[in-house]
């Protein structure tokens, strides 16, 4: 193959797609991660398979990748005005554990469900917990350049000695958009101003505490992701990911207090990419929304997690998704189609990037190229989705060609399409759950199909198979003629 096709991907800094050009050896990318306060939720989880998407797509184009995803296990307070009670704090009292119980449950419940979701690990994780000298040094080097002032409640960032401020979320006059979401604070002379450090109130003693030249008490939210991935990934670095939740605030206030303590002029990070809601009905699934499903409960309920990955893929990033069962159930039965085509094909090749394959037979050849062109085009995942399907249903492609194309194809999906077994992902319904009137509807569906085929009319046979599949029939002729089954 040739070097294929110029990555290029959307820049919330700017707003338009651009060239991505590797500064060096190794691309640094920093991913925001979970508060381990709760279950990470499915739309949490939105995050991480979008960052591992931009992992598998760096692969692909053979760019090295040093990735970091924090931990947060502290500083994160309940309100976004950086105000009230430690978020994990709260967790800690409802759930009558320690705050480091805590933090170890919901980290571990973070990393099972990445597993499970097929998410290539990160080279650290690193714990806020761990950070806190390198952050009360960092607040103190930009209270020394004069970018703060202190107040009672804490020492806060002051916006308006940076006149780039807010560039990312492309806050034009003062912060038009925090002023809705964010309670007053007392003595705080601008909205966007937040607090490097949270001294905490006299006679409220917090459970984790540390003493800083502004008091007992805890680092602001925002600090940490600056001060851990400059300390993991250099004082520059190429990527930053997250949903797109963090554009207008928790991102702003990174690249503002990360541009004064480098005092270099340049931008700190240069591409900055977001991701979109996964909506859950009306309600948005960003944080804090009390009972919002997560992974467990698909599985439980007989989904397999490579479906909810499908489901996720399906999309491009950048668009809004509509998590509804009517659509997992879809994802599922697509993934099972595509399993059951490629269980033949087994053992798939490595091919992990495009320099490693390398096919002879022309169909392949263009099917890699229509994927490489996709996973160019601003991580496309929908349309190497579709060419994948293609491939599968090219009947000028060679058995060896197709093999090069699916693995490449998984590669940047990760849906273990090499692996998956076809027993995971059978259907949730037993055939005795159905009701009378569905047995009736999937008996007269097949009976039309027999005729259909007994009169060599192919597309109307097709059509009607597609109706079943839809139904979650599956439709195996035997000499007996056909029987049916739930998938
Ligand atoms: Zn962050």
């Amino acid at each position: 193959m040739t070097n294929g096709h110029q990555l290029r991907l959307y820049n919330s800094l700017g707003r338009r797609v651009e060239d991505f050009i590797p500064s060096g050896d190794v691309t640094g990318m920093y991913s925001c991660g979970p508060t381990v306060y709760a279950y990470p939720h499915l739309g949490n989880m939105r995050a991480y398979v979008f960052a591992d998407t931009v992992r598998r797509a760096l692969r692909w184009k053979g760019v090295r990748v040093r990735h970091v995803v924090n931990i947060t296990d502290v500083g994160h307070a309940v309100s976004d005005a950086d105000t009230g009670e430690d978020k994990m704090e709260v967790a800690a009292a409802r759930e009558r554990r320690s705050v480091l119980e805590i933090a170890e449950f919901y980290t571990r419940a973070f990393f099972d469900d990445l597993a499970a979701l097929n998410v290539l690990p990160a080279d650290e994780y690193p714990r806020a917990s761990a950070y806190v000298p390198q952050m009360i040094e960092f607040a103190a080097t930009l209270q020394a350049r004069g970018y703060t002032y202190q107040l009672p409640s804490g020492l806060y960032f002051d916006t308006a000695k940076d006149p780039r401020y807010g560039e990312l979320a492309q806050l034009h006059a003062e912060g038009q958009r925090e002023a809705a979401r964010v309670e007053q604070v007392e003595g705080r002379r601008r909205k966007t101003d937040f607090a490097l450090w949270r001294t905490e109130e006299p006679g409220r003693r917090r459970v984790l505490r540390w003493d800083s030249p502004w008091g007992w008490g805890t680092p602001g939210w925002h600090l940490e992701c600056s001060v851990m991935s400059i300390a993991l990934l250099g004082p520059h670095f190429d990527i930053h990911t997250g949903g797109i939740d963090h554009r207008e605030l928790h991102h702003v206030n990174e690249i503002a207090q990360s541009e004064a303590f480098l005092a270099d002029g340049k931008p700190w990070v240069r591409y900055w990419l977001h991701n979109e809601f996964l909506q859950l009905g009306a309600a948005k699934m960003a944080k804090s929304a009390g009972g919002a499903p997560r992974l467990a409960d698909l599985t439980e309920a007989g989904y397999h997690p490579a479906a909810f990955r499908l489901f996720l893929l399906g999309g491009h990033y950048r668009s809004q998704l509509d998590f509804t069962p009517a659509a997992l159930d879809a994802a599922q039965a697509t993934l099972r189609r595509l399993v059951a085509r490629i269980q033949p094909l087994r053992p798939l090749p490595p091919v992990e990037s495009l320099a490693a394959a390398s096919p002879d037979d022309p169909a392949a050849v263009r099917a890699l190229d229509l994927i490489d062109a996709a996973i160019s085009a601003d991580f496309n995942t929908p349309k190497i989705l579709a060419a994948l399907q293609d491939a599968l249903r090219d009947p000028d492609i060679t058995a060896a060609g197709l093999r090069t194309v699916t693995a490449a194809a998984d590669a940047l999906l990760g849906l273990g399409l090499a692996i998956l077994d076809p027993a995971e992902l059978a259907g949730r319904r037993a055939e005795a759950d159905l009701t009378e009137a569905e047995r009736h509807t999937i008996e007269q569906l097949v009976a039309a199909r027999t005729q259909a085929r007994k009169e060599r009319d192919w597309p109307r046979a097709d059509q009607i198979r597609a109706q079943l599949d839809d139904l979650g029939v599956q439709v195996t002729d035997t000499p007996e003629g056909p029987t049916w089954q739930l998938r």
